[in-house]
């Protein structure tokens, strides 16, 4: 990796200066600037994290809560506004601050801060913390993006389905000390579902989430775990939702508006996002898109909220529907805006950044069967998505999701069922970080839904993450697994590595872990278990 050119002295290198000659000061400063209402105990108990890099700027996340249980799901706050600070440094010690200010914690918003900050260096590691009266956070770690005519490598971790009850995060806890320049969580953030006996961990409230403050109680339970702290910490976030940090499958209808407005204010409340990702009742302006220089354009999509309803009640099904042209997964207006997006593209590599797995995938034991909450049930959508890109001057496309907790590493085709046919993307379906417990090894060369589906080239049910590394030459993913996630500590182990060779369309294995190791599940039991662990995706 090269350094990035010098810049001249600018406006921010003066700051950078002035500011170094009172560095420390956010913690020694005397407290007259303090908001009266500032808490006696430390309200930041919640962790800190950023999100959404620019080549200048970044948000800023805490929330404060001096009891974070509490079943008003407020945090144990007054109802007063605080004033919070917060500063960021070109260092770990804060000894060069470049820029601090501070927002108002309203009650209306649990006492959540986003500090959008800009001007800042691109491609430079910052760090950053608050403080409300004499109370400071903890600092975090992040990173800009690239220049916008810049080609720096981009590592980029692919998370998804961070289910609290079902297992410990010790993912989570290997992944920051990985640090990347920035982690994309695809989905299933939270978790709203009642406790379920055998769950190793209890989420609170056990009857789930339905109301504003019991997402509220239970996203600050998610933030009080260390290995979460540990990875918002490290790295910047780009996240979208999927189902459950609303409620199972929902689409967009008239359906759950109470729900989806509740839970669409929670989930802002509780994540880096920009004002422009700002809820409004029952909808929020998620989908979206960033760019690493010209090495990436990432776009962010939402698949949820302008979903038609899917196309029959069964979950695999072969019902024809599934194949109408006036349905969509991302809704007439997404659909362009991607079509615009890929038109417009000037980067290396674009990456769509989404929920549900893209690719065709027939039924092990029923090929007339597809999954009907996939982009299987919104067939010429994808088809639609597809065709958009092919029509553009745009170079490699790689598709990134999760969803089902199991990893499955496909091609993207233009005849799904011709093997032969022209190869138009790749795509990486990540495993889940916790949800679905222990996870098994298959004998990958007897697996059925491989033999089935000759597009997909890898499945296993692992727990862990993917690191892609994007360079001008190669898109590298590391597929990270761990033996148990139901109690703590598993070391980290890597499944599978995959590479796409910029220009050549198609992902093949640079290297596969042992197949079939003792114990592997039989074709069938891979088959049916498959299905169970995306139940209850
Ligand atoms: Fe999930
Ligand atoms: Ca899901």
């Amino acid at each position: 990796m090269s350094a990035p050119p010098r810049t001249p002295v600018s406006r921010r290198n003066l700051i950078t200066a002035g500011a170094a000659t009172t560095a420390a000061a956010l913690v020694t400063r005397p407290t007259s600037s303090a908001h009266a209402a500032a808490p006696r105990t430390d309200p930041f108990t919640l962790g800190v994290a950023s999100g959404d890099p620019t080549a200048d700027g970044i948000v800023l996340w805490t929330r404060l809560a001096v009891d974070p249980l509490a079943e008003d799901g407020l945090g144990g706050m007054a109802p007063s506004a605080v004033e919070v600070e917060w500063e960021i440094a070109t260092d770990e010690r804060f000894s060069t601050v470049v820029q601090r200010g501070t927002e108002q914690a309203v009650r209306g918003w649990a006492h959540s801060v986003h500090a959008e900050v800009d001007g800042l260096e691109p491609s430079t590691d910052y760090w950053y913390r608050f403080r409300a009266g004499s109370h400071v956070s903890p600092a975090g770690r992040t990173r800009t993006a690239p220049r916008r005519n810049g080609h720096d490598p981009l590592n980029l971790a692919l998370v998804s389905c961070s289910h609290y009850a079902w297992g410990h995060w010790t993912a989570y806890r290997h992944l920051a000390e990985e640090q990347p320049d920035l982690v994309l969580h695809a989905g299933d953030y939270f978790y709203e579902g009642q406790f379920v006996e055998g769950q190793p961990r209890t989420a609170l409230p056990v009857d789930g989430a339905q109301e504003l403050h019991e997402y509220r109680r239970r996203y600050a339970q998610y933030h009080l775990d260390e290995d979460l702290q540990a990875v918002h910490a490290a790295a910047p976030f780009a996240v979208v939702f999927d189902d459950h940090e609303v409620v199972d499958d929902w689409y967009a209808d008239d359906q759950f508006i109470d729900r989806r407005t509740a839970g669409f204010r929670a989930f802002y409340e509780n994540l880096p996002l920009r004002a422009s990702q700002l809820p409004s009742g029952s909808t929020i302006p998620l989908y979206r898109r960033l760019h690493w220089g010209q090495l990436v354009t990432l776009h962010l999509l939402d698949t949820r909220q302008y979903r038609d309803k899917h196309a029959c009640d069964e979950s695999w099904s072969a019902c024809p529907g599934r194949l109408d042209p006036d349905r969509s997964i991302l809704g007439a207006e997404q659909e362009q805006w991607l079509a615009d997006g890929f038109a417009g593209s000037t980067a290396r590599w674009d990456v769509l950044g989404q929920q549900v797995p893209m690719r065709q995938m027939r039924h092990w034991e029923d090929p007339t069967k597809f999954k009907i909450d996939k982009w299987d049930g919104y067939a010429a959508s994808r088809d639609r998505v597809l065709q958009s890109w092919q029509d553009s001057d745009a170079e490699n496309l790689v598709v990134f999701d999760g969803d089902v907790h199991q990893y499955w590493v496909a091609d993207l085709k233009t005849d799904w069922d011709d093997p032969d046919s022209e190869t138009v993307g790749s795509e990486i379906t990540s495993t889940s970080i916790s949800s679905g417990s222990d996870g098994e090894d298959i004998d990958l060369p007897t697996d059925p839904w491989l033999a089935q589906n000759p597009h997909i080239k890898y499945h296993n049910l692992r727990r862990g993450y993917t690191m892609a590394r994007f360079d001008q030459e190669a898109m590298t993913a590391t597929l990270r697994g761990l033996d148990y996630v139901t109690s703590p500590g598993a070391p980290l182990e890597t499944r599978a590595r995959f590479v796409v060779e910029a220009g050549v369309p198609g992902i093949h294995p640079e290297s596969i872990a042992e197949p079939s190791p003792p114990g592997a599940l039989s074709p069938a039991e891979n088959g049916r278990r498959s299905i169970d662990l995306e139940e209850a995706d």
